[in-house]
């Protein structure tokens, strides 16, 4: 799925290693699309990460 903001990247669906959360991410711009409560939240991966803790790399994600 092309992104939708940079028209670039691909969008992945992933898991946070850490916290089992999936999510998806861009692989260009680095977007991220979470569902939290039925709504889906946008953010970037540094922001995401760094509410959680974790230090935003990609080792932290895999990909599925
Ligand atoms: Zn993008």
């Amino acid at each position: 799925m092309l992104c939708e903001f940079c028209k670039q990247g691909d969008v992945l669906k992933v898991v946070v290693t850490k916290t089992h959360e999936t999510i998806e991410i861009c692989d260009e711009c680095e977007t991220v699309w979470y569902n939290k409560d039925g709504r889906i939240i946008v953010t970037n991966y540094d922001q995401y990460m760094s509410e959680r803790g974790i230090a935003p790399v990609w080792s932290e994600i895999s990909i599925i």
